[in-house]
């Protein structure tokens, strides 16, 4: 590991000016410390914005809640207002890591977690993400947990996060700090990009801006699921997941459906035209192949993740089949 200079604030405003002057954010640490070590990245100032004022969870006027940002994953997990209105999240959250990981890991911080991307980490090899111009090694390599829905020439990479996934399909919104005390609100979606011919900008972050807080929107009824398939049952990232919002009308059609992806892309992945295809229909099989079909129309496979497109379609049945209560066909 590099050497570096490590500064604790006590401020966000002394934050996001030491990130602005090129300091790294450092909080949990769980995936930074790692890329350090390996040399991905090679911060020369490390601001440790672990003490700030950001660890609370509270009601909103809304009715929603408001999850600082130094929220550990495990606390938000267990939190009894959490579990009770939004399952899909601490699923998510219980689904992802390890609890040693957990207890560390917080909401900013899983938030902008970087890609596991294989070759971003092996710094002998190509990756525009970590190098731009050099070239993107997975293409033509081993991309098992790679996109297949988004990418680019430039870049295939997926994002890791559950917790992530869970919230855009909760429609959260992201609470910001910029370094000159601006603050601004808006929705997740707008928060993480897709590759393009940039994919070493993984989000619209301005330089030094601090993500303080998540908001969630007010509790929807309906079943909630977050269904995850990985290569082993505990500690793995997501071949395919999927976090579910579906709400029945009393004719039990389909009133809202909300549908996010990961391991499918380089954001968590949600189709407004997969779930208007649902929207006020009765649940069927063949409704549920409509559905699929639409999400997956653009999917391209690279090789060793051509398995995802099938896998994808099934992981949505699945869940459309359970949460309508409708029989999955043999
Ligand atoms: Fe790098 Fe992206 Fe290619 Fe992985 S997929 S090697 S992160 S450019």
């Amino acid at each position: 590991m590099k050497p570096f200079h490590y500064f604790r604030a006590d401020a966000t405003g002394d934050a996001t000016q030491a990130a602005q002057a090129g300091a790294a954010f450092i909080a949990g640490g769980t995936n930074l410390i790692d890329l350090m070590k390996l040399e991905v990245l090679t911060p020369d100032r490390l601001v440790d914005i672990s003490r700030l004022d950001l660890a609370g969870i509270e009601a909103t006027a809304a009715g929603g809640l408001r999850i600082g940002a130094l929220v550990t994953n495990a606390d938000l997990a267990a939190d009894a207002r959490v579990r009770r209105g939004y399952p899909v999240l601490a699923r998510a959250l219980l689904a992802g890591a390890s609890a040693q990981l957990r207890n560390k890991a917080t909401t900013g911080g899983n938030l902008l977690q970087r890609t596991r991307c294989y070759y971003f980490y092996d710094t002998s090899q190509p990756c525009n993400k970590r190098d731009p111009g050099s070239g993107c090694a997975a293409i033509g390599g081993f991309n098992r947990n790679h996109a297949i829905l988004g990418a680019s020439a430039h870049c295939i990479a997926t994002h890791p996060s559950d917790m992530a996934v869970a919230l855009r399909a909760l429609d959260a919104e992201v609470e910001t700090e910029a370094a000159d005390g601006a603050r601004r609100r808006f929705p997740l979606a707008g928060l993480h990009r897709l590759p393009g011919d940039t994919p070493e900008r993984e989000t619209d972050l301005a330089e030094g801006e601090l993500v303080t807080a998540v908001i969630l929107p007010p509790a929807k009824a309906g079943c909630q699921r977050y269904r995850k398939v990985r290569d082993r049952a505990s500690y793995a990232f997501a071949l395919v997941s999927l976090a579910s919002v579906i709400t029945l009308d009393e004719d039990r059609r389909i009133a809202h459906a909300a549908l996010a992806f990961g391991g499918l892309a380089h954001k968590p992945w949600r189709d407004p035209g997969a779930e208007k295809v649902l929207a006020g229909e009765v649940p069927s099989d063949a409704l549920f192949d409509h559905a699929a079909d639409t999400l997956l129309r653009d999917a391209k496979g690279w090789g060793s993740n051509d398995f995802k497109i099938p896998l994808a379609r099934r992981v949505l049945k699945a869940a459309l089949h359970e949460a309508t209560g409708t029989e999955m066909p043999a």
